[in-house]
């Protein structure tokens, strides 16, 4: 297998390997059915099984074959609006209900590794968002003082101390999310499967769900495998990778590719300066660069992608120009790893959630945040179930409407990239 494939290359030095799963071998009666093995399919299933529900996953690939194993791994809190803005998209008390909520999305994947003992290079030093200008640097202190608001552990940093916690000096200053940390991607989704098995799930990979359909009070799930499973709850968790499965759901959402590179270890004079606290960062920049350091000592930095599936190492050039433009140090050092995923984008940039039908919860939309919110979606969902109440739910519910000219979302893409790189120009 070609390095540039799948990310599963680099990871099978440090994961755990897959745990045994269950083949679908004959038709298969549960209270839960869930599409996907990714951190939403596989918390949710954890979480209801251990409120004693009978829970089957189906999963196309592997387990965190989607974004969940490709992820950067930074477990960072909160969505892509600030607490003020949810204050106003949703009044006082919604607002800051929302903002709670979604602020405890980090202490959700420290809790499920602690309690689970699961094995993914966890680091919890927090994430920082350095700005990339002066006036990304007072938005984003000015993020900073809302959490602090709310009572969240975030810091302030100056230009000076934020060079010292990065390693370089590029940067102006910003802040520090101390609930936030960093998670080795494929061994925690592997490791979230683990803790589901434990608690009773069945886990059927290399399995595509081919259509959902009503059976009377039931739901019947078509597999490609032949078998169906029959569940009196649905919960779809493809995200970015929701294909076919549901009339019009692939195309409420743009799955945009996100690129990763990894350096080869650090030398030690380098590992004593660069991400030495073991904080993961991502910057303020609307394309954004994401970093932090793996156990092994690699460097990984993460950025846009192309809209096809990359096929080349010439296709990553801009995330290496992005390394060498955060870290000019690294400038030279030679890449071992390149890879990539989807993350499902939102027209607005909210996560959705949609119940078409009874009984059926399709939960999609991360905006490439997704390592913490989907880790947490498992336990309101299953408050959800359990109460059948949708004020449960971390947002309301809302109908599946499609992006206006989806067909076009590479024109799509392609504009906004562009608008997006002289908006980080001129801001
Ligand atoms: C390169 C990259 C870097 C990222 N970095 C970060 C980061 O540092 N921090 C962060 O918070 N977020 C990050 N994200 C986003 C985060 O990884 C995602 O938001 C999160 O993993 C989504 O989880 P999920 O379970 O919803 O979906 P996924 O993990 O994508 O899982 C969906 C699964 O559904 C399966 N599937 C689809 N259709 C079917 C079907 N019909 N039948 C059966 N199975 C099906 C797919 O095979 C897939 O495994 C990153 C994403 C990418 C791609």
């Amino acid at each position: 297998m070609s390095k540039l494939e799948l990310p599963h290359s680099l990871w099978a030095a440090t994961a755990a390997p897959a745990p045994q799963t269950s083949p679908l071998d004959r038709d298969i009666a549960v209270d839960v059915a869930i599409v996907g093995a990714g951190y939403a399919g596989l918390s949710t299933a954890l979480h209801l099984a251990a409120a004693g529900r009978t829970v089957l996953v189906v999963e196309a690939g592997d387990i965190g074959w989607g974004a969940s194993g490709r992820s950067g791994g930074q477990v960072i809190p909160g969505i892509k609006y600030d607490p003020d803005d949810l204050i106003k998209m949703f009044g006082q008390d919604a607002g800051k209900r929302a903002a709670a909520n979604f602020g405890s999305t980090a202490a959700k994947v420290f809790e499920l590794i602690d309690r689970y003992g699961i094995e993914c290079d966890d680091t919890r030093s927090g994430w920082a968002q350095p700005a990339h200008s002066k006036v990304a640097e007072a938005a984003a202190r000015n993020r900073c003082r809302q959490w602090l608001a709310l009572g969240a552990d975030v810091t302030e940093l100056d230009r000076n101390q934020m060079a010292e916690l990065l390693g370089t000096d590029v940067y102006h200053g910003g802040w520090i999310d101390r609930r936030g940390g960093s998670v080795q991607p494929l061994s925690y989704s592997r490791g979230l499967a683990r803790a589901a098995l434990q608690e009773g799930v069945a886990i059927a990979t290399h399995t595509r769900a081919t259509s959902l359909k009503r059976d009377g009070a039931n739901w019947r799930i078509k597999t490609d495998r032949g078998p169906a499973v029959i569940a009196d709850k649905v919960i779809v968790c493809t995200n970015a990778y929701s294909k076919g499965l549901w009339p019009k759901l692939e195309q409420t959402v743009i799955a945009a590719n996100s690129f990763q590179v990894a350096t080869k270890p650090l030398s030690p004079n380098l590992d004593r300066s660069i991400l030495k606290d073991k904080v993961v960062a991502s910057d303020t920049r609307r394309l954004l660069a994401y970093f932090r350091r793996d156990r092994e000592g690699r460097f990984i930095m993460g950025g846009r992608g192309t809209f096809a599936d990359p096929s080349s190492a010439a296709e990553f050039r801009h995330v290496e120009r992005m390394l060498a433009r955060s870290y000019p140090v690294l400038a030279d050092q030679p890449i071992e790893f390149r890879w990539g995923g989807r993350v499902a984008i939102t027209q607005d940039f909210l996560p959705h959630l949609h119940t078409p039908e009874d009984g059926l919860l399709f939960v999609l939309g991360c905006q490439g945040r997704g390592v913490a919110l989907q880790s947490k979606m498992g336990e309101w969902v299953r408050d959800y179930i359990v109460s059948d109440d949708p004020q449960k739910l971390p947002l309301p519910v809302t109908d599946i409407s499609p992006i206006p000219f989806h067909a076009l979302r590479r024109l799509y893409v392609a504009t906004t990239l562009s608008y997006y790189k002289i908006a980080d120009i001129v801001r």
